[in-house]
């Protein structure tokens, strides 16, 4: 077995790491650590540390970790067929299973699923049969896709330009032209502090308004959102947002896309966000939740009305020029079969819901009264606690002062991972859905410490 040192030097020297500070990383001053296992919503690492893992990864191994009913579907179909395409209607019972099994979950309205990848290459996917679908109906004009600011949709060209974050355009020349942006549904962050949560549902349908009439009906395509803003903040719409957006984007005639990367396949409590807030997407983006991360694999489900113009397309045009050569790969859709089974059969759903409430309620009684805390928010297993210099004001700190970030460091030496959100001093935590309430209450005492060694 190698040394730590090595390994540790072969990652510093060969290692090209995502989100990360590539020379900080290379000179050995920012943080390194190399995994080795998983169980329940724990890791380990080569160091001997195990921690609670409050963020499940990236929010996507919703099961928890270890789990061999998964780990051994994914042997199994590795064994008997590792690959075959789907090209040209070519599949693996898993892959035809697991479309079953997703479109017997999704909002009755859904036809049919694509599969992909990872979340990214789902939504550049859903652009694409926007895109395709206003050409099939002869509206070659109507292509821009509105997306919210402080959203995630990806970090590819177009899926970069969607999410609307600062860190992901600058220095990239995105965002592309046929992105616009509008207000994030953000309460905390309102412009006025005497809105009500009213009045602030009203304030983003008339941004929204203002920026279609500015831009032109006749040029948008489609609206993209989370659920739950992730990502940006993990914020809970207000209440009536997303009925008030949909008329809107109704009365236009612009298609919704749900990008349920998140909140897809239990982590709010319920199956689907879309279910959870009335959303009627046309389509709906899946990856992390689908196979909590044991495989690679995300898809776009797509709506019945969606299905028969690109349907009728292809019999005008030809075949679908779309596909990537591990579509439904095959490695990936057993570990999404076992891992819906599991997800059902522990009742993560439901456990997500009632455990994920008993979290933001301990959260509540640990640091409501904390000095610094302006905000504890969340929605199912999701939670956020933001941070402020001073709350009567609503006054943020500095972000040069990095003082979420710190906060997550002191928790961490304490064994617990939460996730400094990028934008803003957000603590994060989207624990694996199995999460237990003595787990719950580790989590909220651990935050109360960690906040109190780093602002008193
Ligand atoms: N959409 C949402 C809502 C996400 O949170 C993410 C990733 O965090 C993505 C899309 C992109 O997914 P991926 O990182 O698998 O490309």
């Amino acid at each position: 077995m190698l040394t730590n040192d090595i390994l540790s030097q072969w990652d510093r020297e060969n290692f090209f790491h995502p989100s990360t500070h590539l020379g900080q990383f290379a000179r050995g001053e920012g943080a390194q650590r190399i995994v080795t296992g998983g169980e329940g919503c724990h890791i380990t690492d080569r160091d001997g540390n195990r921690l609670l893992d409050a963020f499940a990864g990236l929010y996507c191994v919703n099961v928890g970790y270890g789990r061999t009913e998964i780990s051994e579907a994914i042997a199994k179909q590795a064994r008997e067929l590792a690959y075959y395409h789907a090209y040209a209607g070519h599949g693996s019972e898993a892959s035809i299973t697991l479309a079953k099994m997703v479109m017997d979950r999704a909002p009755d309205h859904m036809a049919r699923v694509y599969f992909g990848l990872g979340g990214s290459d789902a939504n550049e996917t859903n652009v694409k049969l926007i895109w395709y679908y206003n050409n099939i109906l002869g509206r070659p004009a109507k292509k821009k896709i509105i997306s919210r600011w402080r959203g995630y949709h990806g970090s590819g060209l177009m899926t970069g330009s969607l999410t609307g974050l600062e860190l992901f355009h600058k220095k990239f020349d995105l965002p592309l032209t046929q992105v616009i942006h509008t207000e994030a549904p953000y309460y905390f962050r309102r412009p006025d502090l005497a809105m009500t949560e009213a009045d602030f549902v009203a304030h983003c349908v008339d941004e929204l308004e203002k920026l279609i009439a500015a831009e032109g009906a006749d040029t948008i395509a489609a609206f993209i959102g989370e659920p739950v803003l992730g990502t940006g903040g993990i914020v809970p719409p207000p209440a009536g947002y997303w009925e008030a957006i949909q008329k809107v984007l109704a009365r236009h005639d612009i298609l919704l896309v749900a990008d349920e990367v998140v909140t897809g396949f239990g982590r709010l409590g319920s199956m689907f966000g879309s279910d959870h807030y009335g959303m009627k997407p046309d389509l709906i983006t899946i990856a992390k939740g689908l196979t909590s991360a044991y495989a690679p694999l995300s898809g776009s489900i797509v709506s019945s009305a969606m299905w028969e113009v690109l349907a009728r397309g292809t019999d005008e045009n030809g075949v679908l020029g779309h596909g990537w050569t591990y579509s439904a790969h095959p490695i990936g859709a057993a570990a999404g079969i076992a891992n819906l089974d599991l997800i059902d059969r522990l009742g993560l759903v439901e456990n997500a819901g009632k455990t994920g409430a008993y979290l933001n309620r301990a959260m509540a009684v640990a640091l409501g009264d904390h000095a610094h805390v302006g905000d504890i928010r969340g929605e199912g297993m999701l939670c956020a606690v933001e941070l402020v210099a001073d709350r009567e004001t609503r006054t943020f700190f500095d972000a040069s002062a990095t003082t979420g970030a710190k906060v997550v460091g002191a928790m961490l030496k304490r064994g617990v991972i939460a996730r400094a959100m990028p934008q803003g001093d957000i603590l994060g935590f989207a624990p694996p859905l199995c999460l237990t309430e003595a787990e719950a209450d580790h989590i909220a005492g651990v935050t109360a410490e960690a906040l109190r060694e780093v602002l008193g």
